[in-house]
């Protein structure tokens, strides 16, 4: 037989501190003790009270000295006046909720408004809210009632804190359409519906549902209905000996009870069923299958979960609680969202009965031991784990290694110095587990173990990469690699983890007067080597030896006498200097610009300007080329005209005829 028990069974809040309140008024009081009305709908308990000396009066005309208990139920505002006239000595035990209520009827009803309270006119709490409107209020209990009241003026709604909601809601949708101005309070109370609801699931879910409760307590009655509602084997009981054989026939339970049962009689309920109801055949049976003791570990099936706690069966006779701090190691996160009924999960049964009947589990011991093992194999292993920084403390961090809580001191977090902790928090980082110690529950890690041998292997894998660089170099190799750095005198190349060195005289054969002019960091460079010490990785490079020597090359392939094209790159006022070929460059002779006069070398030619010149010298000791224009031109027509005139047309002239005025005159 397995019972399942609900957490809300039992004595709400306010009954509880009325009934705590009347014991120790029982023990304390020298004088009499009476309550006004049973404390609670439970004879077991007033007949207990009255034991210790608590009698219950029905009207304080029957006493004139004494210590008087107002019930949680509270009462009207004339019964404290009365009680201060007779001069009684009050403990006022009113549920903190009923008073709120007690409270707004006051205060509406001191602003005018017409007070409507949803409710049993019968109920004594709701006599005694009615008594803080000088008795005026308008008690409506059915939907009929509601349809038949109707007024133009202001109307305040309140609830017996024990009504079901859905009854209130009907109510109150009525009384919105047949008022003009309404004000509603939803007062019921939170423990009732709780109840409510926790007794409409569990009877949805059992074959059989037993309620627990006085026969003339309304909120018992009520859990009755609600449980009727779902459940076709439904069993009120005020005792164990009321329990009816039938319930033998049951194998899944369902168990819940008024707001005034006492703990005492619901265990004594349960107790009842597991051991007399059940057959002792079936019972052997059972009780050798599912006996646990504390610390054992089980695998129960969530049956609810709420965002305090979850309910497991877990195969044992009552059902077993894990509190939210057993089941998550972040009381921040939403229990909802972690557990869902039906999951199956691993428990350790911590206490056989947690004072409600139920057994006492905790999923957190059980990760613990299981991450204790997987902490264990990790720090074997010298695994690197993933953790988050979950809080700063005195000499280091806490981490959360996702199935265990560790310890980072603040020396092993970095191997540079960090000064501010606070900003690692919620930082994920990667770690290893340096220290373990399973009987201490100590688990160090360490992420500067993890940087430091991070850095000696990629130290180590690049001397490995320099080693093979260096020595795949030869002098005279040509090689193509990308610019780390240009200083003034030089820039250094990466030839795969070793700096190679070219110096500015080495880049080109014309002269570099700034390298950036040329270069930029990043751009890849060919060149060749030509110094190597493979010992110090020392490697020296040439851009330049690339190429041939311009010169030389200029001397191989052009003589004098050779028109070639060239470029004017300057001109100066005694000629120009035209490049035949890259670096190579000879000088126009102001008299090799024109066979005509030129007096000014601009008016000739133009830097830029591309000409047909003719090599006329080359000075291999000087380096230096003289070149022409004049030379690849034709002389001047007019001069060729005047000696045609000479030697042609005019052939039978004599010299007489040329010379004669020259001759005269000497
Ligand atoms: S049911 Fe709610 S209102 Fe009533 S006594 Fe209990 S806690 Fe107070």
């Amino acid at each position: 037989m397995n019972i399942r028990k609900a957490k809300s069974a039992g004595y709400c809040f306010g009954v509880n501190k009325a009934v705590n309140t009347a014991y120790e008024a029982s023990e304390n009081s020298n004088e009499k003790v009476y309550t006004l009305g049973p404390l609670i709908h439970n004879v077991h308990v007033t007949n207990e009270l009255k034991e210790k000396g608590v009698s219950i009066i029905d009207n304080l005309d029957d006493i004139d000295e004494g210590t008087v208990i107002i019930r949680s139920h509270g009462v009207g505002k004339e019964i404290y006046e009365k009680i201060k006239k007779k001069n009684l000595k009050l403990i006022d035990a009113t549920c903190p909720y009923v008073k709120s209520i007690q409270n707004k009827v006051e205060k509406y009803h001191n602003k005018g408004y017409t007070i409507i309270i949803v409710g049993d006119s019968d109920h004594p709490e709701v006599k005694g809210v009615n008594g803080w409107c000088e008795n005026k209020a308008k008690v409506i209990f059915t939907k009929e009632e509601a349809k038949n009241f109707k007024t133009d003026e202001n109307v305040c709604v309140v609830a017996q804190t024990t009504i079901i909601e859905a009854l209130f809601d009907d109510i109150t949708n009525i009384i919105k359409d047949n008022c003009a101005n309404v004000v509603i309070f939803n007062t019921i109370c939170n423990a009732t519906s709780v109840r409510q609801e926790e007794a409409s699931l569990i009877a949805s879910e059992v074959e059989a549902m037993v309620v627990v409760g006085d026969t003339h307590s309304s909120n018992t009655k009520k859990l009755v209905e609600i449980s009727k509602s779902k459940c076709d084997n439904v069993f009120f009981v005020e005792t164990a000996s009321d329990l009816d054989d039938a319930i033998k026939k049951y194998n899944n339970i369902g168990l819940t009870a008024g707001a005034s049962t006492p703990t005492q009689l619901i265990e004594e309920v349960i107790n009842t069923m597991d051991n007399n109801m059940v057959d002792s055949f079936e019972k052997n049976i059972e009780e050798s299958i599912k006996e646990i003791r504390e610390g054992d570990i089980v695998e129960g099936e969530i049956v609810m979960v709420d965002h305090n706690e979850v309910t497991m069966n877990i195969g044992y006779k009552s059902d077993g609680i894990v509190k939210k701090a057993d089941f998550l190691y972040d009381l921040m996160e939403d229990l909802t969202s972690k557990a869902a009924k039906g999951d199956k999960v691993k428990v350790m049964v911590m206490k056989m009965n947690d004072g409600t009947g139920n057994v006492s589990l905790s999923k957190i011991k059980v990760d613990e031991l299981g991450a204790l093992d997987e902490a264990k194999e990790k720090f074997d292993s010298k695994e690197t784990v993933k953790a988050k920084i979950t809080k700063v403390v005195k000499g280091g961090l806490i981490v959360d290694l996702g199935f265990i809580k560790a310890f980072m001191p603040a020396s092993y977090y970095d191997v540079r110095f960090i000064k501010d902790f606070d900003s690692l928090l919620g930082k994920e980082i990667e770690c290893r587990i340096v220290e373990f110690d399973k009987q201490k529950n100590k688990i160090i890690v360490s992420r500067k173990i993890l940087l430091e041998e991070a850095y000696k292997e990629r130290k180590a894998k690049e001397k490995e990469l320099k080693e093979a660089a260096i020595a795949a170099l030869e002098i005279g190799k040509e090689v193509e690699a990308p610019i780390k750095n240009i200083t003034n005198f030089g820039m250094f190349i990466d030839l795969n983890g070793v700096d190679g060195f070219i110096h500015i005289s080495d880049i080109a054969w014309k002269r570099v007067g700034n390298i950036n002019d040329l270069y930029k960091v990043g751009d890849s460079v060919k060149a060749i080597v030509t110094e190597l010490d493979k010992d110090n990785y020392k490697v020296k490079l040439s851009v330049k030896d690339l190429t041939k020597e311009p010169w030389q090359e200029f001397i191989e392939n052009y003589s004098v006498g050779q028109t070639v094209k060239a470029t004017i790159k300057n001109t100066t006022n005694f000629g120009a200097f035209a490049e035949i070929i890259p670096d190579v460059e000879g000088l126009i002779h102001i008299s090799q610009l024109s066979h005509d006069r030129v007096n000014n070398v601009e008016d000739a030619v133009k830097t830029g300007d591309e000409v047909n010149v003719k090599i006329i010298d080359i000075n291999k000791d000087k380096r230096k080329v003289s070149l022409s224009i004049k030379e690849t031109m034709d002389p001047p027509k007019r001069k060729i005209e005047r000696n045609k005139l000479y030697h042609k047309e005019d052939s039978n002239v004599t010299l007489g005829d040329i010379f004669g005025d020259l001759l005269k005159s000497e």
